[in-house]
């Protein structure tokens, strides 16, 4: 029987791992399907991680956390988590091969992945022109003119990204206002690099065996815009990651939001006693790698706090 089962090895899950064995709890398990790190390691780029100054890539700002999160004993395993169901006063963790194992106390980290915006072409060119990491496939496109979609803090800061490698970017944008940060929403307008394409969708992603070859767009008059881009970048927000608390009858373990976020209290304790949420997966959650640490740490000490 574990001390504790940490799903999820992003900011949240690292640090509630952290937390919870040097707190003096002795089995604590953080299951992570991949690398240890968490979608920050998609990011080109982060500035506002309190106590690093310079402008570092997610993968740079993560690459120190495992060692340091796994120093007092935490163990990774790296697997699946399919389901996490109650029995009795206990948790049962069901893993993608079959294995179970049993948790006193278990803390969800699953965060959240990105949507997709359900464009014609989305899928059939997703890999081969469309893409939802600016850090992975900008390079492909190194001098070319690619699209971004979004209006958001992604697409404008992978839009940044991809003006030092391609020739151009357009962004598009639903709306002529924004969600991403005013400075950001600033530094955009202020690049030469960068032409916005506003009150416009995407109709449609075309293209032929070899990848990508345009995006058909309209405004909202309805005038059409062909654009001639062999890659297009889709930011249009995350899904939250909750399908390990959905239950065989389609219920959830605990209550979550209308969004399908979980419910929590600022302890981070859901509806279940024993059962915490952190991070993205949260409701309220601001989506900030600082944020997630926080509630790792929270939820990790409510754990500490009743084993002693
Ligand atoms: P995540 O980082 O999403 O980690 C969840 C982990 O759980 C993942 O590693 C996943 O593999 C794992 N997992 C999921 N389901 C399972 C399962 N069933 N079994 C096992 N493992 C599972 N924030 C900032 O503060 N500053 C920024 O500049 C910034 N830039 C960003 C740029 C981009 C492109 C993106 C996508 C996000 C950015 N964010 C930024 C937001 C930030 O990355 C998130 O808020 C933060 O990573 C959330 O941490 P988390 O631990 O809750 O979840
Ligand atoms: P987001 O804030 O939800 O923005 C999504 C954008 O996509 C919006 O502009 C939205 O338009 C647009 N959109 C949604 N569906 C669409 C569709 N089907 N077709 C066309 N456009 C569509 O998502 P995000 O940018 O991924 O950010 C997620 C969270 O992470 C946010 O809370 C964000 O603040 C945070 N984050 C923070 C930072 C940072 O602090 N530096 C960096 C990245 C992310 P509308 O605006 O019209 O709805």
């Amino acid at each position: 029987m574990l001390d504790l089962a940490i799903i999820g090895g992003g900011p949240a899950g690292l640090t509630a791992g952290l937390y919870a064995t040097r707190g003096g709890l002795k089995d604590v398990v953080m299951y992570e399907k991949g690398l240890p790190g968490g979608q920050i390691t998609q990011s080109s780029e982060i500035e506002n991680y309190p106590g690093i100054k310079e402008v570092v890539t997610g993968l740079e700002l993560m690459e120190p956390w495992p060692e340091q999160c796994m120093r007092f004993g935490l163990r990774h395993e790296m697997a699946e988590v399919s389901r996490v169901t109650k029995e009795g006063e206990s948790f049962k963790i069901l893993l993608a091969g079959g294995k179970e194992e049993l948790a006193k106390n278990v803390i969800v980290c699953t965060g959240s992945t990105p949507k997709r915006a359900g464009l014609k072409g989305e899928d059939t060119f997703y890999g081969k022109g469309v893409s939802n990491c600016a850090t992975c496939d900008g390079f492909f496109y190194k001098d070319k003119e690619v699209a971004v979609l979004g209006g958001g803090d992604t697409a404008l800061e992978e839009a940044l990204y991809l003006a030092n490698i391609c020739s151009k970017v357009h962004v598009i944008h639903r709306r002529d206002t924004f969600r991403a940060a005013p400075n950001t929403v600033e530094k955009v307008k202020n690049n030469p690099k960068i032409e916005l394409i506003l009150n416009s969708t995407v109709e449609e992603i075309y293209g032929d065996a070899m990848g990508v070859n345009g995006v058909m767009i309209v405004d909202k008059s309805g005038k059409q815009r062909d654009l001639k881009v062999p890659g297009i970048f889709i930011f249009v927000g995350m899904n939250v990651n909750n399908e390990v608390l959905k239950q065989e009858d389609g219920t959830f373990l605990c209550q979550m939001s209308e969004w399908g976020e979980v419910v929590v209290d600022l302890s981070m304790n859901t509806s279940v006693p024993g059962l915490y949420a952190a991070g993205d997966i949260r409701i309220q959650a601001p989506k900030q790698v600082v944020c997630a640490a926080g509630d790792g740490a929270v939820a990790a000490l409510q754990v500490v706090a009743k084993s002693h």
